[in-house]
């Protein structure tokens, strides 16, 4: 067996073992929450509403936003695109070298990771997306990234990072890495987190079930707040809302094992009524809030915004379940294959069959496979202009004809 038919064996298997894997996460999840919901429609409709009012609203909940969040406390730096949100990040960080992070898909977006120069030392305490990274792989799903896999994967990288043996058992790799991770956090200067969403009246709400979030919210001095304009909701009730669809369409649950919300830097009035920032939570918090091409897409395709991340379309797509989410952009999976055709990149919208099954698991029921069409009919129309162009220049579809090379663009009506 050549070289190329060995590593072609193992990935097939590797990705045989990856696809039973997530489809045995998936049949868990759906019988966890059928269990734990006999209202999903009813939750679906309120969802819609809240995303709908709020997105339509968007400026409006930023400036309410930020008065409120100032009033309590908290900086509040809104970023345009990436590049202001890194360079905001940077300067809330300072001259600190020590940090800490929980899983993010905003962090992902802006490419927190060019932060990592100058000494500065990130820790991603997520277990899935530190072992994901561990590996040298991609997360393939919003809620679960390292569900492709497998322990035996996990302990070997593992193994190699601690430099001792590390028992192919999850459990054991769970106990593992978290006594790791808990002395990188102990020892941190600044923790950065996401959001699962922010209130106009100025709370930080974050859902979790690992515990990571609230040890890096709290245990070092500075709180680094990112998250996408879009996350804001009008009140904590609706808040409180979108945290019981996040929870139930991202994992099955009614709800998360930890829940937090932030509304300030740690203080205290106890000694002699005089308020003093920085008990034993971070005395110094900064929420950044990128824009990053979040309000174009309200005026073009408001609907996108009304994510909430739960990676629930995922979990029907056979594309998905076949590719193991190695597609889309920003996001594995349907909604990323919504951002690829929005953001341009043609082919890979051709991945998704159209079946609809995203939309009827979507709790905000976003219309993503409208957007495939809308996106193929677009690049149909520039590829049939093409073709005519050619046509009329070179009497054929394919452009100059050279004998012995093939055309660099084959077209098929
Ligand atoms: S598009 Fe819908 S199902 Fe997919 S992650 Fe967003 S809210 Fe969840």
């Amino acid at each position: 067996m050549s070289v190329f038919e060995q590593e072609l064996s193992r990935e097939i298997s590797r990705r045989k073992s990856a696809k039973g894997a997530v489809a045995s996460v998936v049949d868990e999840y759906y019988a966890k929450r059928a269990e734990a919901s006999k209202n999903e429609e009813e939750m679906r409709s309120k969802l819609r509403e809240i995303k709908e009012k709020s997105i339509a609203d968007m400026d409006g909940l930023v400036k309410r936003a930020k008065a409120s969040f100032e009033r309590n406390g908290i900086k509040v730096i809104i970023a345009k695109d990436a590049g202001e949100a890194l360079k905001a990040i940077g300067g809330a960080i300072g001259s600190d070298k020590q940090i800490v992070k929980s899983k993010s898909n905003t962090c992902k977006e802006i490419g927190l990771e060019a932060l990592e120069r100058e000494g500065r030392e990130i820790t991603e305490t997520d277990t899935g997306d530190f072992v994901v990274k561990l590996v040298g792989e991609q997360g393939i799903h919003q809620v679960i990234p390292a569900m492709h896999l497998t322990p035996g994967q996990i302990a070997e990288a593992m193994g190699k990072k601690m430099k001792k043996k590390i028992p192919a058992d999850p459990e054991k790799i769970t106990h593992e890495l978290a006594g790791y991770l808990r002395e990188k956090i102990k020892g941190a200067e600044v923790g950065i987190t996401g959001a699962n969403v922010l209130t106009a009246s100025g709370e930080i709400v974050l859902i979790e079930n690992e515990g990571n979030i609230s040890l890096v919210s709290r245990i070092p001095k500075k709180h680094i707040v990112v998250a996408g304009i879009e996350k804001i909701v009008p009140t904590l009730d609706d808040a409180m809302h979108v945290v019981r669809c996040a929870t139930l369409w991202g994992t099955g649950r009614p709800w998360p094992v930890y829940l937090s919300v932030i509304s300030g830097p740690s203080s205290t009035g106890d000694i002699e009524n005089e308020l003093v920032k920085g008990a034993q939570g971070a005395y110094d918090v900064t929420l950044v809030l990128i824009d990053n091409g979040r309000s174009r897409l309200q005026k073009e395709s408001p609907e996108m915004l009304y994510c909430i991340n739960c990676g629930a379309c995922n979990n029907l797509c056979p594309a998905y379940r076949q590719v193991l989410g190695f597609f889309g952009a920003r996001y594995p999976g349907p909604k990323g294959i919504v951002y690829a055709a929005l953001e341009g990149q043609g082919k890979q919208n051709y991945l998704c069959n159209v079946c609809s099954n995203c939309e009827f698991s979507c709790p905000a029921g976003i219309s993503l496979p409208e957007y495939i069409r809308k996106a193929r009919g677009k690049l149909k129309m520039e590829t049939d202009s093409e073709m005519i162009k050619k046509i009329r220049e070179f009497g054929n579809p394919f452009g100059k004809v050279e004998k012995g090379k093939i055309p660099d663009k084959l077209y098929c009506c």
